[in-house]
């Protein structure tokens, strides 16, 4: 087919196929993807694609804040910020990465600002500041007021800034579309291109083809591998598992945080805003037990150490609660004001969920899944790789989906937004300046061939496994063996389950057979990809015989910076359907990124995780 006749406007009709054509395709409407759009828009004919309406994504759920050295109240620098990005991922992190992200933080807040992001102020009109797990003054010395923050709302005033600005760029949206697949052409030398996307339309079940020079995906992250999250339900990693199928790698994917404060047993999120403000966990004996595991900052440990210290609580027989299952966080001495003014919404969660009120008792909480550390892996440029150097020319991958490495095995609070704004813009700047001389791939013959199969084949499957029960067993299985703590036994039970839930996942049934927002297709769709996600997981887990981050392995509870201060890169090879994960998994490694000083110094060497 042609697409010249494609426009942005009017697509092409084709053996019942639309086809788009625009220079840039962004696959969702987050905060990196909607970052992208706008360093995008303007130089380059620009699509975000999003299976949800953009400002529904879960950008919009994050609350406590976004981290840059302003120094608006205290004394702060981009170095100290750098310092304590390496230190909390456990020096796992690409250490060049983190500097850019501590750098370009200070642009990237003021870039927010002048957008029209209302931040909370400080009397004399600058933006305030609040404390965050892990980010220190001077190397440690004590806790200091890295986050800027709009009450505990500060994911939704981003994600509604970035829309807004967006439509008065008059960047095109496809919402509720489904991305699926991408179009990626094999060259003479064996070389990947880039040709487009292809998506689903939910409200149809049309099929629609985007040709474009350069892809950015910025899918988010895929939380719902496991049943305690913070995580929108919708966090399925669709985009970490089309990148899997398509044979590109991924990286560092056994890492991967728990929050400590989830509401207990639901893992709704209260924000680390909260211990930020000053408020305290405490056992079943009002103990502040965190006094005894992280002296220097004790509450605003990083996330990793909180969690295993909670957990350790409880195993320990100090839990709170008719069951002894949980720790609790005490805002009680904060007072109704600040609560009210500076963390409303965790406020009105505890009271609405748990029926508990912050303000006079304290709230049951335990840890929950939140973040992934690893994803797609990319340069610093947000280029995705083919392997440990290799770019692939046109794709890009910005935000949680990706992997550059700026948290490395334990991602600081309040990094994240940053980390979306930073390298969100990067990708939608080198997008731009490399689709201006990059040519449109041809398409090969029938580009959504592979989508409509799979589509197809999840609604004509005739066999009796329901969607519920294969997901709810797989996310059961994940928070009881691949939680917190894990063993090579653990891990090898839960990969046990996993085989087994692939081999069940041929037989699914989709009851739904019509075209109109079919959503249990859609989550059989969803569930493949939790299912390759979480097979991954568990496999590169299973394989760093070590403890680092947020990944604690009791069999092997040291860190071993000898064998395994390396980055994890996973690879589907073989046959894809294969029920043995040696049969289509190859794992390799590749270096950290250090930084050196004038006097060829390691900037920032490998230190024991002290707090
Ligand atoms: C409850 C909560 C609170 C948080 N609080 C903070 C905080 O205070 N500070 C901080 O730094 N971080 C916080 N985080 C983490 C941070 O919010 C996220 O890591 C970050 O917002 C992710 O942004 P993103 O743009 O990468 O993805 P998302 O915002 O998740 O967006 C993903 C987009 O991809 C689209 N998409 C996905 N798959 C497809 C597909 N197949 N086809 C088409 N579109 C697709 C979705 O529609 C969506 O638009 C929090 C996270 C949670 C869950």
């Amino acid at each position: 087919m042609t697409t010249d006749t494609a426009s942005d406007t009017a697509p092409v009709l084709k053996d019942g196929v639309y086809y788009h054509q625009f220079d840039i395709v962004i696959v969702g409407a987050g905060g990196a993807g909607m970052r992208a759009a706008i360093e995008a828009g303007p130089g380059a004919r620009t699509a975000v694609i999003s299976k949800l309406y953009p400002t529904r994504s879960h950008t919009g759920a994050a609350q406590g804040g976004m981290a840059a050295a302003l120094a608006n109240v205290e004394e702060d620098s981009w170095e100290w910020h750098t310092f304590d990005t390496v230190k909390g991922g456990d020096y796992l992190v690409d250490q060049d990465a983190a500097e850019i992200l501590a750098k370009e933080a200070i642009d990237a807040v003021i870039d927010l600002e002048n957008m029209g992001l209302p931040f909370n102020r400080t009397p004399e009109g600058k933006i305030d500041q609040r404390r965050f797990g892990g980010h220190t003054a001077d190397h440690g010395k004590t806790p200091v007021r890295r986050a800027c923050y709009a009450a505990d709302r500060t994911g939704h005033m981003i994600l509604q800034t970035l829309f807004q600005n967006c439509v008065k760029l008059g960047i095109n949206f496809f919402n509720e579309f489904y991305v699926l697949d991408l179009v990626t052409v094999k060259d003479a030398d064996g070389s990947t291109k880039v040709a487009g996307v292809v998506a689903y339309e939910l409200a149809t079940g049309d099929l629609h083809v985007f040709q474009s020079k350069a892809v950015i995906f910025a899918t988010g992250g895929f939380g719902k591998i496991f049943k305690t999250t913070s995580n929108a339900h919708t966090l399925t990693g669709d985009g970490v598992g089309i990148i899997w199928r398509k044979g590109l790698p991924l990286e560092d994917m056994e890492f991967f945080q728990f929050h400590p404060t989830g509401l207990a047993g639901l893992g709704i999120l209260l924000t680390e805003g909260a211990r930020g403000e000053g408020a305290i966990l405490r056992n079943v004996s009002g103990e502040r037990f965190m006094e005894r595991y992280a002296p220097t900052i004790k509450d605003l440990a990083p996330r990793d150490i909180v969690s295993r210290c909670m957990v350790q609580e409880v195993a320990e027989g100090r839990g709170a609660g008719p069951h002894r299952d949980y720790v609790l966080l005490d805002c009680t001495h904060l007072g109704a004001e600040v609560l009210e003014t500076k963390l409303p919404d965790i406020t009105e969660f505890a009271r609405t969920y748990l029926g508990v009120d912050p303000v006079v008792e304290p709230v049951p909480v335990m840890p929950t899944a939140h973040y992934a550390m690893g994803g797609i892996p990319t340069n610093n440029n947000a280029e995705v790789l083919s392997d440990n150097t290799t770019v692939v020319p046109g794709l890009y991958a910005a935000g949680e989906c990706a992997c550059v490495s700026v948290h490395g095995s334990n991602r600081l609070g309040t990094n994240s937004l940053l980390d979306i704004n930073v390298f969100g813009k990067r990708a939608g700047r080198n997008a731009v300046e490399y689709v201006k001389t990059a040519d449109f791939v041809a398409l090969p013959e029938d580009p959504a061939k592979e989508v409509r199969e799979l589509i197809e084949g999840l609604r004509t499957n005739e066999g009796t496994e329901r969607i519920a029960v294969l997901r709810k067993t797989l996310q059961d299985e994940m928070d009881r063996k691949a939680q917190v703590f894990r063993t090579d036994e653990s891990l090898g039970e839960v990969l046990e389950v996993i085989e087994e839930l692939r081999e069940r996942f041929k037989n699914v049934h989709v009851d739904d057979k019509g075209k109109r927002y079919n959503t249990d297709l859609l989550e059989a769709v969803e569930l493949g990809f939790l299912l390759d996600i979480a097979e991954v997981v568990v496999v590169t887990a299973k394989n760093r015989k070590e403890s680092r981050g947020g990944h604690m392995r009791d069999d092997f509870p040291k860190r071993d910076d000898e064998n395994y201060m390396q980055h994890t890169m996973a690879y589907l090879s073989g046959d894809p359907h294969s029920s043995s994960p040696e049969d289509h998994i190859a794992l390799g490694w590749k270096p950290v990124v250090f930084t050196k000083n004038e006097a060829g110094e390691l900037r920032y060497p490998p230190l024991e995780r002290k707090y």
